[in-house]
């Protein structure tokens, strides 16, 4: 069953503009931005434009661009970071773990030292978030097209 879309979730916001983000890539279909809550340093998600609650809402067009976005923006983030290794999760549904109900793909760079925060937990600051993004987004404009 397809659960309803409220195009009024915290993603949906900041898709309009209303609500700000770190925005580290976009292009026709998708945004990235970092997590504001980050299990890790270079967390990030990547966001289709398209209104859909999960990857079964997705359309097949859509589920392709996202997947080629989370690539590129998975490269950028493992060069900006150099992390040991990066996990890259999707969630649908609140027994799944999901909280914003609008499809996203996380990014998750893991350090062989240190352990995970907890999921959507704790706010990183404003500064750091800042420098993170600046690191991506310089990193990602060094990659191939
Ligand atoms: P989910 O639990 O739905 O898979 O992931 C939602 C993610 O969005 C969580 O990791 C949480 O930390 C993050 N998040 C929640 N609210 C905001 C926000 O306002 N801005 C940003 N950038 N991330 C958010």
């Amino acid at each position: 069953m397809q659960a309803e879309y409220d195009s009024n979730n915290i993603f949906a916001r900041i898709l309009r503009g209303e609500l700000p983000c770190f925005k580290i890539y976009e292009d026709a279909d998708n945004i990235a931005f970092l997590d504001i809550m980050p299990q890790s340093d270079g967390h990030a998600l990547v966001v289709p434009k398209e209104p859909a609650v999960d990857f079964f809402g997705l359309s097949e067009a859509g589920a392709a661009a996202a997947i080629r976005a989370t690539q590129r923006v998975a490269r950028g983030v493992r060069e900006a970071f150099q992390p040991d290794g990066v996990v890259i999760t999707q969630f649908n549904g609140a027994a799944a773990g999901q909280t914003v109900p609008h499809i996203h793909f996380h990014i998750v760079p893991r350090y062989a030292d240190q352990t995970l925060r907890g999921h959507a937990r704790e706010k990183q600051s404003m500064d750091v978030l800042r420098q993170h993004a600046d690191r991506v987004i310089a990193a990602l404009a060094k990659l191939p097209a």
